[in-house]
């Protein structure tokens, strides 16, 4: 084809505007397809970000495998975003002590009053999802121990646990420390900060027929997460906050679940055949007889015969008990000879305690001395001091003939051979199980003791 000069100008003229056109059209047609993206690589971060996090994995971004096929072409800035998205996430799905220590620890960053902090979770999963912010607050059921119940048992334990780990989960961790014989577990509630250099233990329901003392410790626990919660209730001239400044909380409402069960419940909460043959052997030794509730419900042992409080080494050899199994005063073979008692000892001996506060019934009285074996001055002093201001605060006189009670119990070995100050609080009055009639009083004259206690932690060397 031959065309003229000016014919060849208006072809070439042409091809450019084209051109230009389709470059044009191009770079929209990039653009648009660009946007809808950002979920997308969302999704790609999110497993990379799981290789490094576990919980990650569970955020809502990952539930499609189909999202992380998709090309991850989209821009750096987009990626970063959606990382730290991401992070953050993992971080806000993390209920890990070390996320209570970081919520604890910053004085300038005080804990949110819970229920806000809930709302405002809601709302920001409202929106990733829907856009909508007019969600309802998460309100979580009412725990069983704020109705004050006649019979707190086991299970009403685990039940409160779930709601009370989700409700404060960015100040509680709930870890169990063993396994018992029956299946149930000791449930340790840590608050505050796992590396804190003081930490204090208390625990109650190591003797079964002594169970009121579980429901005590748990509604002290939940009490206390309240207080640390409302971020404007104190105590004395210090935040909930400051009480806890460097100081973790260890809070074993319920040592003997086993014999809680047996005690409360009888032979039907016993759910493995193992148990039950032992109680049956047990029973014989004893000389009474499985279908006698009164035998059961004066229960004191764990489901294997062994007095959780005679298995501690403080004068352990000289004790002589039973010799036998036995629903009372059975010493095990060995020092912690029994899962539960291990449990005690292992947690002692693996954290930096300065308190233990050991619940029994019936008092009411408060021990505070263990024949001063090997004990420091120190020891003894800060113990009689700490003593004076419990017996204050909760009416309980102080015991002072020492030299009577029976040996190898926690508080007697942590007195005396691990040096740390440590009572033992006997609350109620009259025979084993205390009248569930006096739970209203028992709580009055003990709600303040977690506090009184931090408070004077905070306030020594
Ligand atoms: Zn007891």
């Amino acid at each position: 084809m031959n065309l003229s000069p000016k014919r060849k100008q208006q072809v070439l003229f042409l091809l450019v505007i084209i051109i230009l056109l389709s470059v044009i059209l191009i770079i929209l047609a990039t653009q648009m397809f660009s946007e809808p993206s950002s979920d997308h690589s969302t999704s790609v971060n999110t497993t990379t970000v799981s290789g490094d996090s576990q919980d990650v994995s569970s955020s809502p971004a990952s539930d499609s495998s189909e999202d992380s096929k998709v090309d991850s072409s989209s821009s750096t800035a987009a990626v970063s975003d959606a990382l730290s998205e991401n992070i953050s996430r993992a971080d806000a799905d993390t209920a890990s002590p070390k996320s209570a220590d970081a919520a604890l620890s910053n004085d300038s960053d005080p804990i949110p009053p819970q229920s806000d902090q809930t709302q405002d979770e809601t709302e920001n999963e409202a929106k990733d999802n829907t856009g909508d912010s007019s969600q309802e607050p998460v309100s979580y059921p009412e725990m069983i121990i704020s109705s004050d119940p006649s019979l707190y048992r086991y299970d009403d334990l685990v039940s409160d646990l779930e709601i009370l780990k989700a409700q404060y989960a960015d100040v509680v961790d709930v870890v169990s420390l063993t396994k018992t014989a029956d299946g149930r577990d000791v449930y340790d509630i840590i608050i505050g900060d796992l590396q804190a250099s003081k930490q204090i233990l208390i625990h109650g329901g190591i003797h079964a027929r002594e169970y009121m003392t579980s429901q005590l410790v748990m509604k002290q626990a939940v009490t206390f997460l309240e207080h640390l919660a409302s971020d404007t209730d104190s105590y004395q001239d210090l935040s909930y906050r400051e009480l806890l400044k460097d100081t973790a909380l260890h809070i074993i409402p319920m040592v003997n679940p086993d014999g809680i069960s047996i005690s409360q419940l009888g032979l039907d909460s016993i759910t493995t055949d193992e148990v039950r043959s032992a109680l049956a052997d047990i029973a014989s030794m004893d000389e009474r007889s499985l279908e006698d509730f009164s035998y059961l419900s004066a229960w004191k042992s764990n489901a294997l015969g062994v007095d959780l409080n005679r298995c501690f080494d403080a004068r352990w050899e000289e004790y002589v008990g039973t010799g036998h199994p036995s629903s009372d005063k059975y010493k095990g073979t060995m020092i912690g000879d029994a899962k539960e008692a291990k449990a005690l000892i292992d947690l002692t001996n693996t954290y930096p305690l300065v308190r233990t506060i050991s619940y029994h019934t019936a008092g009411p009285l408060i021990y505070s001395r263990f024949e001063q074996f090997n004990q420091t001055e120190e020891t003894t002093a800060i113990t009689d001091a700490w003593a004076k201001e419990l017996s204050a605060a909760t009416g309980y006189g102080i015991d002072e003939n020492y030299n009577g009670v029976d040996a190898a119990g926690y508080k007697d070995w942590a007195l005396s051979k691990k040096n740390i100050p440590s009572v033992t609080i006997e609350i109620g009055s009259g025979s084993s199980p205390v009248d569930p009639a006096q739970f209203g009083q028992v709580w009055e004259e003990n709600q303040n003791v977690l506090e009184l206690t931090l408070y004077g932690v905070t306030q020594s060397p």
